[in-house]
């Protein structure tokens, strides 16, 4: 079996595809080699090697010293050198190299073939007698530290401790005689942490290198990013050996980091940092400020340090050459290090490099007008979720946070304002026109008006899916939630977090993309939505097939999300139409009251309110389709709590306050959730189905006639478990039509259908596809009911089925596709089955999340709608998932 793959010298056994076996770094050198690039010659001991290794209770397979040790001498020769003498020594690099690139895991061991001898050679060599020692000390420190498991500060402080003594400020004071001195200590210091000596062979040396980064494959850092990420314990990681070369052998040698395009803005440009006279951990240190790569970078930041285009133009030439060749291969942007030995540029990896979200527009956009890549390539190579980034403000990256606590990441976005504690407040801080920060335990649909009027929305209980987190993600407000650190007094207006105490209009900054909670104002920056963004959009909706709809139920969200791009409302939650000011009073009465009579009474004076909300959004989506659904929450929520709530029904009605109060007895429920909700309300009050079909159509003959083009409502029924269900509401829908169509003496088209959201109704779909006009799947709801997960509580234990990869995600996030989504799989094929053609939609928060959304199109989905501020992301996962 072959373990070992060699490279250098303008070629190599392995190549970029070979990823798996040779990692990424891996892959990239031996790439870099084929490509005839400077690549320092050296081998890669394979990811399968990893994997016997740990099946084989920690023992390599027995071919592998051949083989390394070959493959050295193969080094040796082309370096003109062999490892261990003492003459012309050959020192090494080792670095571990996963697939995906992975922090945590043990990164670099260099000057590794040091010791007492072969360090005088590279003083003789190198004429610097400083250099060699100093090597040899950062050598000793690296490997004790990552291989002998020897804590950094033992010698941190035996350096201190010396330079203290000779009344030395910098180690750049310290010269060949006092690293002697201080490589006695550190060799002390060895003995004694380590229980024996400092490595002296190079085979030792290498052979312990190597077991180290094997190991590191499993330590608990490594294996947290793995679980994280998702990344797979099986994939191993490669180990690359490296020849060295100097970055710190004199003035005439550098080490640097180049990307081929700005990493954060995407402008085609070569940007980086080099530091002369140094290695590679200098520049990653900080402790030197390195220098720009360009003239054009250096003048920018009004450095006066010389760029490296200035000081170094023979090896600046030499990296242009080289990222031209690199970017035209790769077809992408680059990350590239590389090191300067006297002169000589060598490179020591490349890859495709990390960008924000705007550069990969950027860049995206770029290449394909460059021809280096096609359209279809541009648009599967931008993270639709990424987009995110540049829907909202951001907090500028170069401003300076104060950051008093964490929480949930709920909705992107940042925001700046005075903290307020209920909903009132926050309303009349936007009538007087200053900014606020909604700051609630939790959030219930009353605060609706409230987190409207806020900038932002902060809650201490409740995760990702909690009402405030959904409700924000749909306004496009920016939400941190579960902020478990802050205590809030609502009496003394004032919330506590690590022993600070903040008032009602004290300013903060909740910054809704990272979970951090910050004290006071932060610069911030404006959302971009024109120019690069313009045009990928356009190329995502050339392809896709699915469309994009919206759940908007204010004109507000309608706007945005046309805006957007939104082709329709998929859902328009109806229910938040009936907590806005006055209507609440209404529909209290409504449900309070003892008969139907009394219902139509109080839903009489909610018509009108109902009417005009459906005019408006009507004409926003003028001729586009809008899906608007009947009543579904709990009546439970709508139920008056408080003595002057009480009072407003009673003043209202005229009916005594005990009766109200048995009444909300009555109707107040242990499981709301899977209570007296969705259909079933209109089962026993059909009067509310009536009253809101009436609004519906009204609307939409008077749109129709003012707007001048047609309007096909489509009506839709909540939480339906059987056809009879559906068709006695259908029933109640069509004769209203037919009512309001006569007395208007208008022609009226509309559709009834239904939400598929329990997993009942996904199995009986064939038969409720019998009556039924369109399907959408309710995501949300049939995730809580399939896995008997309530939504609203999922917060406090889902964390570990996700950490223990019990579950593979957040279920409420991303589908569960094995379960749920086989339910959704099934009610498109039995609906189908009966009604060739039955649209089929889904407007749970899945809707506009890439993954759920590459799952509709698997299913043949005629449509996603989600939240406005998530319209563009669907339009690209959308179109990611045509290609
Ligand atoms: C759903 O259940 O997926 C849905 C869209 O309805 P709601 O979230 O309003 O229950
Ligand atoms: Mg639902």
């Amino acid at each position: 079996v072959k373990w070992v793959y060699a490279f250098g010298d303008g070629k190599a056994e392995g190549k970029s595809q070979m990823r798996n076996l040779l990692g990424g770094k891996g892959a990239n050198l031996a790439e870099m080699s084929n490509l005839g690039l400077p690549v320092p010659p050296g081998f890669t001991i394979t990811t399968e090697v990893c994997t016997y290794y740990y099946d084989h209770g920690k023992q390599y397979p027995p071919e592998l010293r051949d083989q390394v040790s070959a493959a050295l001498s193969q080094v040796g020769k082309l370096t003109g050198r062999s490892f261990g003498d003492a003459k012309a020594p050959l020192l090494v690099s080792v670095r571990s190299g996963a697939r995906a690139s992975m922090p945590g895991m043990m990164d670099t061991v260099l000057n590794l073939g040091l010791n007492d001898e072969t360090v005088l050679a590279l003083a003789k060599e190198a004429d610097d007698e400083r250099f060699a020692y100093d090597s040899y000390r950062r050598f000793i420190t690296m490997y004790s530290n990552v291989v002998l498991n020897v804590e950094h500060h033992a010698f941190e402080e035996a350096l201190e401790h010396y330079k203290e003594t000779k009344g030395f400020d910098l180690d750049t004071e310290l010269g060949a005689e006092d690293w002697k001195t201080l490589i006695k200590t550190y060799k002390e210091i060895v003995k004694k942490e380590h229980g024996s000596d400092f490595p002296q062979g190079a085979d030792d040396q290498l052979w312990g290198a190597i077991g180290a980064v094997f190991n590191s494959w499993m330590i608990p850092r490594a294996k947290k990013y793995r679980e994280l990420n998702s990344i797979p314990e099986s994939w191993g990681t490669a180990v690359n050996v490296q020849a060295m070369v100097f970055g710190n052998m004199g003035d005439t040698s550098a080490t640097g980091v180049a990307f081929t395009r700005n990493p954060s803005t995407g402008e085609k440009a070569l940007y980086g940092e080099f530091l002369i006279n140094a290695q590679g951990e200098d520049v990653v240190a900080g402790i030197r400020t390195p220098q720009n790569i360009t003239e054009k970078a250096r003048e920018e930041a009004k450095s006066d340090k010389p760029s490296m285009e200035k000081a170094m133009p023979e090896s600046f030439a030499e990296l242009t050459r080289i990222y031209g060749i690199l970017e035209g291969h790769y077809r992408d942007m680059q990350d590239m290090e590389f090191t300067i030995e006297k002169g000589k540029l060598w490179m020591l990896q490349t890859r495709n490099g990390k960008r924000t979200a705007k550069a990969a527009l950027r860049i995206a956009v770029d290449l394909a007008a460059e021809g280096l890549i096609s359209r279809d390539e541009a648009i599967g190579r931008v993270e639709p979720s990424a987009l995110d980034q540049l829907l909202h403000p951001t907090i500028d990256p170069k401003a300076e946070r104060k950051v008093i606590a964490n929480g949930l990441p709920a909705s992107p976005g940042a925001a700046t304002g005075e903290i307020v504690f209920n909903s009132e407040d926050a309303e009349d801080h936007r009538k007087a026109e200053r900014k606020c920060i909604l700051v609630r335990v939790e959030t219930s649909p009353e605060d609706i008006h409230g987190m409207h009027a806020a900038e932002g929305i902060l809650t201490t209980r409740g995760g990702m899916t909690s009402h405030a987190a959904v409700v924000a993600r749909g306004m496009g407000k920016p939400c941190v939630s579960g902020v478990g650190t802050i205590r809030i007094d609502y009496k003394a207006q004032t919330m506590t977090v690590g022993g600070q105490t903040l008032k009602a209009g004290d300013k903060i900054t909740i910054d809704g993309s990272t979970g951090q909670v910050i004290l006071g104002e932060v610069a911030m920056l404006e959302p971009e939505l024109s120019g690069d963004f313009a045009t990928l959009m356009e190329w995502a909706d050339g392809i896709r097939t699915m469309k994009v709809r919206t759940n908007a139920d204010t004109p507000t969200d309608a706007r945005t999300a046309r805006n957007f791009g939104a082709e329709g409302i998929g859902l328009c939650r109806t229910e938040h139409m009936f907590f806005d000011g006055d209507r609440i009073v209404a529909v209290r009465e409504m449900i309070l009251a003892d008969d139907a009579e009394g219902r139509r009474a109080a839903l009489a004076k909610i018509l009108p309110y109902q009417r005009q909300d459906f005019l408006e959004l009507f004409k926003i989506m003028s001729g586009l389709p809008v899906t608007i659904r009947l009543l579904d929450p709990p009546l439970h929520e709508f139920l008056p709590h408080t003595d002057q709530e009480v009072q407003e029904v009673v003043k209202a009605t005229g009916v005594t306050e005990d009766k109200i109060r048995q009444r909300t007895r009555e109707l107040s429920e242990h499981n709301p959730m899977l209570g007296f909700r969705g259909c079933r309300l209109a089962i026993a009050f059909p009067e509310i189905a009536e009253m809101q079909a009436r609004a519906i159509f009204e609307a939409a003959i008077q749109a129709a006639a003012e707007t001048g083009s047609p309007v096909t409502p489509e009506v839709m029924v909540p939480l339906v478990f059987t056809r009879a269900e559906f068709d006695l509401v259908k029933g109640r829908i069509d004769a209203t039509a037919k009512a309001v169509s006569e007395e208007k003496g208008a022609k009226l088209d509309y559709q009834v259908g239904t939400m598929i959201e329990l997993p009942r109704a996904a199995l009986m779909a064939g038969q409720i596809a019998e009556t039924a006009e369109f399907f959408s799947f309710g995501t949300n709801d049939l995730t809580q009911t399939a896995l008997g997960i309530s939504r609203d509580d999922a917060a406090t234990f889902l964390g570990p089925y996700t950490q223990k990869g019990i579950l593979p995600a957040d279920p409420f996030i991303t589908i569960d596709q094995e379960g749920v989504g086989e339910l959704v799989r099934i009610g498109c094929e039995r609906g189908r089955a009966t009604r060739k053609g039955i649209k089929l939609g889904i407007c749970g928060e899945h809707g506009g999340d890439p993954a759920s959304i590459d799952f509709c199109q698997k299913v043949g989905l005629d449509y996603v709608s989600c939240s406005p501020y998530r319209v563009p992301i669907a339009r690209l996962a959308a179109a990611q998932a045509a290609l």
